[in-house]
């Protein structure tokens, strides 16, 4: 019979590599397995940079976001060097302002002149001003995490995939392809595999491949204070944009992209892609120079409000899901390994009801 672990944790993007860390650093006994190698470009967490706010189309996100503000300062502090660099953010909308949260507050047009010279949204948009907006270096807090959850003692097994689970007696047995595995608790961190793992919700879940552009370095119109992070809401999908920062160039993407099966590899960017990305950024930042630029691919998994998904399954309660971020889930990471943490091991947090895959059923 093989030992009993604590959890076991299905994939190590950013929320399954952060609850590792987490769980291993209150001292459980954690195996991490993940299918791909370490740094694959098959998921959501790849890339340099990531965008974080406080600005939020509604309040029910204001104290995750608070808790992953103190998260990335807590990893900064752990790691010898913050994370985390600010930026500002300006938010460009069609009619009445959406985004709050923190100090974000609507601006008029001569405000957001001053607050990001470089950024020029459409004549008739209005804007909503976030002074803690900032710009995450994304690929060293991956990798950060998994080195620190190996250094608490996690167990972290790349390229093994997990085939499927059954639960008997409050244990969770998990076959992959190299043996079995047995925990108290599984923590199911899939990212766009989520549909799969969790089948009685599938039609819960929809996977977007998305391209971004980043641009060369060293230019000073895409760098603070001239630019910081921002987006334009236009009718084919919101377009959202770093400044360059912490050494990486600055970066555009669209929120909107075709759906794709997560078993098929992210098929590379198209130069129509590329040049439709570039025609974005010279648009909204007059004078930045492309050429050059590297375009790249991602998936995001969208659940129908957008939200995530975290929390145990209701039919299945040593089985938990951490999933679904929706295209804006990096920020989040500290705060969700937080969280799993806290759930695997009882602590209330009805602070995530809002989460709770419960509605996966309901609202699918
Ligand atoms: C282009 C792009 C731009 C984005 N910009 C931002 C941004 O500016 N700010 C922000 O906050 N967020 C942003 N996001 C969203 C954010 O990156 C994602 O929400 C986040 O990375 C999701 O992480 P995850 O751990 O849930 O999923 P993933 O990173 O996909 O991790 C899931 C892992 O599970 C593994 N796995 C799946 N099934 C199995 C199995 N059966 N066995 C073993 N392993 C398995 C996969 O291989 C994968 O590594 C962006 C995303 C993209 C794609």
């Amino acid at each position: 019979m093989t030992a009993v672990h604590d959890v076991v944790v299905l994939g190590l993007g950013i929320h399954g590599s952060a609850a590792t860390h987490e769980l291993a650093r209150r001292g459980l006994d954690v195996v991490a397995v993940e299918r791909f190698a370490p740094g694959h470009t098959r998921g959501s967490s790849h890339g340099a940079t990531r965008m974080i706010r406080r600005a939020y189309p509604s309040p029910v996100w204001n104290d995750l976001v608070d808790r992953a503000y103190r998260g990335w300062e807590r990893w900064g502090t752990a790691a010898g060097a913050p994370f985390l660099h600010p930026t500002g953010g300006l938010y460009a909308h069609r009619g009445e302002p959406t985004m709050q949260g923190g100090a974000s507050l609507p601006v008029d047009r001569e405000a957001w002149r001053t607050l990001a010279p470089s950024l020029r949204p459409p004549e008739t948009y209005g804007a909503v001003h976030d002074p803690d907006a900032g710009v995450l270096e994304a690929a060293r807090a991956l990798a950060f995490a998994q080195s620190a959850a190996a250094a608490a003692g996690a167990d972290l097994r790349f390229g093994e995939a997990v085939l499927d689970r059954r639960v008997d007696d409050g244990v969770v047995t998990v076959r992959t392809d190299r043996g079995s595995i047995r925990a108290r608790r599984l923590v199911l961190a899939g990212g766009a595999w989520a549909a799969q793992l969790v089948p009685e919700a599938a039609a819960f879940f929809e996977v977007w491949r998305i391209v971004t552009l980043t641009v060369p370095t060293g230019q000073a119109i895409a760098q603070p204070p001239a630019l910081g992070c921002f987006s334009v809401d236009l009718p084919e999908g919101l377009v959202f944009g770093l400044p360059e920062a912490a050494g990486s160039g600055a970066k555009i993407g669209i929120d909107a992209g075709p759906v794709w099966d997560p078993d098929v590899p992210v098929a590379p960017p198209t130069e129509d892609e590329a040049a439709h990305l570039a025609g974005l950024f010279e648009r909204f930042v007059p004078g930045i120079d492309t050429a050059g630029g590297e375009a790249v691919a991602c998936l995001y998994t969208m659940t129908p409000d957008k939200r995530f998904v975290v929390g145990a399954l209701p039919n299945e309660p040593e089985v938990l899901v951490a999933a679904a971020c929706s295209g804006h889930g990096f920020k989040f990471g500290p705060a969700i390994g937080e969280a799993v943490a806290d759930l695997v091991q009882g602590v209330d947090r009805p602070d995530l009801d809002f989460l709770s895959p419960a509605r996966m059923v309901t609202t699918a």
